[in-house]
C-alpha cells in the first residue's frame, strides 16, 4: 500500500479499465458458468442491504426477517414443512454445513460418506476438512448414480449419502427417489445437492420421462442445497442449506459470546445481507411463474442447441435433461481453445473429453446462433 491515497476519480477510472479485463454475461460469449447475469432488481437490493451483517444480527434484525423469508419460501418450494436453514456463501458452504450436521450427529470414530462420482468437487474439499473418508459410487450409463452401487459401500461409518440433482458436469439428476428409499432402510442421512437443478428442475414443464423428485416429499430426504446465485439470478454470495429437522441445528452450533445473536449456526461469521435482500426481492418480483418463463426459455434454447450441435456431426454425451449439454470431440482442450480465440467461454470435463455448455438465462438466441456459427467454422 502506498503512504498518501489517490483521489477518487483517478482510483475509479483504473477500476473501470480493470473491469474490461473481466468478460460480461450480457455479451453472451460466458457459456461456461452456472452463474448468471443477476435479475436487475437483485442489483438494486443489494446496493440497498450493503451495511448489514447477518453475522450479528441483533442490529440488523429487518435483514434477518429477509433471511427467514427467504428460507421460508425456499423451503416451500421445495416441500419442507420446518424453517430450519440459512442463505450461505455458496453451495460448498451448504454441503458442508449439511455433512457437518451429518457427522456429529451420528459420533463415529472413523466416518464415511458415499458420494456419486459425478458430485461436485467441494465435497473433496470438506471431507477434507471434516476428515470423512468419502467413498464413490458408480453412475449408469444415462450418468446418473447407480443406487445399488450405493448401497453395497453402505455400513457402520457411513453418516451419510449425497444424491445430486444436477450435476455441474451435466445437468444428470441421480434417481434421489431410490436413493431415500435406501436412505430409510438403513437409518442413514441423505444430502441432496441441488445447487444448480434446486430452482430449476421445480420450474420444469417437460421432465423428459425421467423421475426427478428430489425434494423433502421424499421421506429420506435430510437435507439439500439451493443457491439462489445460480438459476435464482441473485447476486454472489447466495447459497442455501435446508434442513428437515429443527434439532439438527444444535450439532452446528456455536456459541457467539459477545455478540448481539447468542449463537452461529454458519460457517462464515461476518455474512452479508446484501444478497439476501437481492434474493427476496428476485423471488418478489419473478414468483414461481417468473422463473417458469425463464426456465422455459433456457429449455427451449437448451434443445435447439443441442439439435443443432448433433446436426454439425458431433455426438452429444447424453440427451441433457436441464439446461446443460456437453458433446464429445475428437481433441476438446483444442475445440475449446479455438473457440476462445472467437470470444467464447466454453468448459469441458477432461474425464469425458468432452465440451461442455451451460444455457444460462442471459444467453440469448442472437449469442447461441453466432455460437452455432463459429463451431460449425472452428470444426
Ligand atoms: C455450483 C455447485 C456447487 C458449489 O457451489 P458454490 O456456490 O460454487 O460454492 C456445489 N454443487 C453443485 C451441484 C453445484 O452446481
Amino acid at each position: 500500500m502506498q503512504a498518501e491515497g489517490r483521489d477518487w476519480k483517478s482510483v475509479l477510472a483504473e477500476l473501470r479499465k480493470i473491469r474490461e479485463e473481466d468478460a460480461r454475461y450480457d455479451d453472451g460469449g460466458i457459456l461456461c458458468s452456472m452463474c448468471t447475469s443477476q435479475h436487475p432488481l437483485a442489483k438494486r437490493a443489494h446496493q440497498m442491504f450493503l451495511n448489514s451483517n447477518l453475522g450479528d444480527s441483533g442490529i440488523f434484525p429487518g435483514s434477518q426477517r429477509l433471511e427467514k423469508e427467504v428460507v421460508y419460501k425456499l423451503a416451500a418450494l421445495l416441500h419442507c414443512r420446518t424453517n430450519a436453514g440459512f442463505i450461505v456463501s455458496g453451495g460448498t458452504e451448504a454441503n458442508l454445513l449439511a455433512l457437518l450436521a451429518a457427522r456429529n450427529m451420528s459420533n463415529r470414530d472413523c466416518p464415511e460418506v458415499i458420494v456419486p462420482e459425478s458430485a461436485h468437487f467441494s465435497f473433496t474439499k470438506i471431507c477434507n476438512m471434516l476428515k470423512i473418508k468419502p467413498v464413490q459410487a458408480s453412475l449408469n450409463g444415462s450418468f446418473r448414480v447407480d443406487p445399488s452401487s450405493l448401497e453395497r459401500y453402505l455400513n457402520k461409518n457411513t453418516i451419510a449419502i449425497v444424491g445430486t440433482a444436477g450435476t455441474a458436469e451435466l445437468g444428470a439428476v441421480d434417481p434421489i427417489g431410490k436413493l431415500s428409499d435406501i436412505a430409510q432402510a438403513h437409518g442413514v442421512w441423505l444430502h441432496v445437492d441441488a445447487a444448480f437443478g434446486g430452482l430449476v428442475i421445480p420450474f420444469l414443464e417437460n421432465a423428459g420421462g425421467i423421475d426427478l423428485r428430489f425434494d423433502f416429499e421424499l421421506e429420506g430426504v435430510n437435507s439439500i442445497t439451493v443457491d439462489p446465485h445460480k438459476m435464482g439470478m441473485a447476486t454472489i454470495p447466495a447459497g442455501g442449506i435446508l434442513f428437515r429437522d429443527l434439532a439438527c441445528l444444535e450439532h452446528i452450533k456455536t456459541e457467539t459470546p459477545y455478540l448481539t445473536d447468542p449463537c452461529q449456526y454458519t460457517f462464515v461469521g461476518t455474512r452479508t445481507g446484501a444478497s439476501v435482500a437481492a434474493t427476496w426481492a428476485v423471488f418478489e418480483s419473478l414468483g414461481k411463474n417468473g422463473y417458469k418463463r425463464i426456465v422455459k426459455r433456457c429449455m427451449k434454447l437448451t434443445k435447439h442447441l443441442s439439435k443443432s450441435i448433433e446436426s454439425l456431426g458431433f455426438e452429444l454425451v447424453t440427451q441433457p435433461t436441464l439446461n446443460i449439454l456437453a458433446f464429445h470431440c475428437a481433441d476438446s482442450k483444442l475445440l475449446q481453445e479455438k473457440l476462445r480465440q472467437r470470444g467464447w467461454f466454453v468448459s469441458r470435463v477432461p474425464r469425458l473429453n468432452c465440451i461442455r455448455v451451460v444455457v444460462m438465462p442471459h444467453l440469448k438466441p442472437r449469442h447461441v446462433e453466432a455460437f452455432l456459427n463459429d463451431l460449425g467454422r472452428v470444426a
